[in-house]
């Protein structure tokens, strides 16, 4: 067992650590107060490789694996978690949808662009009456006009539905099917009439980055923006949420970094009746813990991370890691706001604000208890939570040949 991580690894630490410092950190606070999305900064981003770890050269990717895109999340959310809010939508849950199923076509036409920052990404699944069981109480239908399929429903809590170029849409086109009457859309809204986004009032959330309830009415997609089958498309979201979780945990350990560091610096400048708070066993208690637990949630995504790199299993670990980062995040923002007393609720803290984001990242993506049902029912014999690795027939990420069709 070899814990270093490779020099070529922490070469892009440190460029994702100057790019966030120089590029993102000194105007991302304008940004928000402006409440104003930063589409050229994701341009940047995108172009300086932070989005396509992943992805192989051949469609804009740098093929540097899972390691590299956990540890570029990290320090990304370690620096400014706010401007994370769209790494799933460019080189997360949507371009993996895409090259998982597309045809070469669709794979050229659009993952270059979403992974270099020139489009802009989303992934819409939840609806305002399903979240965590949003395959089979799906309701928003696609039907079938010639040449077009019109799409009507609602959609809920779309990350940047209202910027989006080019994104992931999910509806039903059997309504009596259950998880296998769900098909995946590439969406273009700016193209095609029938597609409303209104951003959602978030609390103590970024006004830069909205979440939206996305309204369709006959919203036309060209039946050649079809992802995979009709009904393959429960299949097609599964595989690409799982990459999608380890990099909400790659982002709660980043975050719970950021916490336990604001937290040491404030109890070492604090002092109470003449000594640094840092010096009082209860502070040393709170920061102990948060040191233990970002060790072990580290320890578990890039664990996660080295599983996706080398081809193993990787559903069980990915929720293991997923539920406990999130939990450390949860836990490391409560005691840093702690350590701050009443400064831990002037907005001018960054601590202030960030409890809410460590709660939303403990719910997003597969909230804590569904995470939990998993490992359970892996650990009970019930479910093998990796019983569809290496079965599911899709394109591998991994496989650089694109034009090697399924
Ligand atoms: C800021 C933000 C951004 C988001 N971005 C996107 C996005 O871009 N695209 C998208 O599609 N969705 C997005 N979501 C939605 C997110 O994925 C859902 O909120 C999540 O899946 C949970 O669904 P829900 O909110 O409907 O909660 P529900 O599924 O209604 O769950 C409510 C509560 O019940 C619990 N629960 C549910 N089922 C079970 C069970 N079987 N056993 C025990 N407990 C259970 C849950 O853990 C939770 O505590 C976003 C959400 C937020 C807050």
């Amino acid at each position: 067992m070899d814990f270093s991580m490779s020099p070529e690894i922490e070469a892009v630490r440190d460029m994702v650590s100057r790019f966030m410092t120089n590029e993102v950190v000194p105007v991302m606070e304008d940004f928000e107060k402006r409440q104003e999305f930063p589409r050229e900064l994701i341009r940047k981003a995108g172009e300086a490789g932070l989005y396509g770890a992943v992805f192989p050269e051949s469609v804009g990717g740098s093929d540097m694996g899972y390691m590299a895109a956990a540890v570029i999340i990290e320090e990304m959310s370690r620096q400014e978690v706010r401007f994370t809010s769209c790494n799933n939508q460019q080189g997360g849950t949507c371009p993996q949808a895409i090259y998982l199923a597309g045809t070469p076509e669709q794979v050229q036409k659009y993952v270059p662009n979403l992974l270099g920052g020139r489009t802009i990404g989303m992934m819409s699944l939840s609806e305002n009456d399903s979240g965590s069981d949003a395959l089979i109480a799906m309701k928003t239908f696609a039907r079938r006009d010639g040449d077009v399929y019109r799409i009507t429903g609602q959609k809920m809590w779309a990350s940047i539905a209202n910027e989006t170029d080019v994104g992931i849409l999910m509806a039903k086109t059997d309504r009596n099917a259950g998880a296998k009457g769900v098909t995946a859309f590439i969406v273009e809204p700016k193209k095609y009439p029938g597609f409303t986004a209104k951003p959602i009032d978030m609390l103590g959330m970024s006004k830069a980055f909205r979440t939206n309830a996305v309204y369709l009415d006959d919203f036309v997609v060209p039946v050649e923006n079809r992802l995979g089958a009709e009904g393959e498309g429960a299949k097609i979201i599964m595989r690409a949420l799982q990459p999608g979780r380890l990099n909400v945990a790659a982002k709660c350990v980043g975050l719970a970094q950021a916490c336990f560091e604001e937290a040491t610096r404030y109890a070492n400048e604090r002092t109470v009746r003449q000594q640094p708070i840092g010096r009082l066993q209860m502070i040393q208690d709170a920061i102990a813990e948060m040191a233990t637990a970002i060790e072990a949630s580290r320890t578990l995504v890039y664990r996660a991370a080295w599983a996706m790199d080398n081809d193993q299993p990787t559903n069980r670990i990915a929720s293991i890691a997923k539920y406990h980062a999130s939990q450390t995040a949860k836990m490391c923002a409560d005691k840093a706001q702690q350590i701050f007393g009443g400064y831990g609720f002037a907005r001018e803290y960054r601590v202030s604000w960030y409890r809410v984001y460590a709660d939303m990242l403990y719910n997003g993506e597969g909230s804590a208890n569904i995470q939990k049902i998993l490992i359970a029912e892996d650990a009970l014999g019930y479910k093998q939570a990796d019983r569809h690795h290496g079965k599911t027939g899709l394109r591998d990420i991994r496989q650089t040949d694109i034009a090697e069709q399924r």
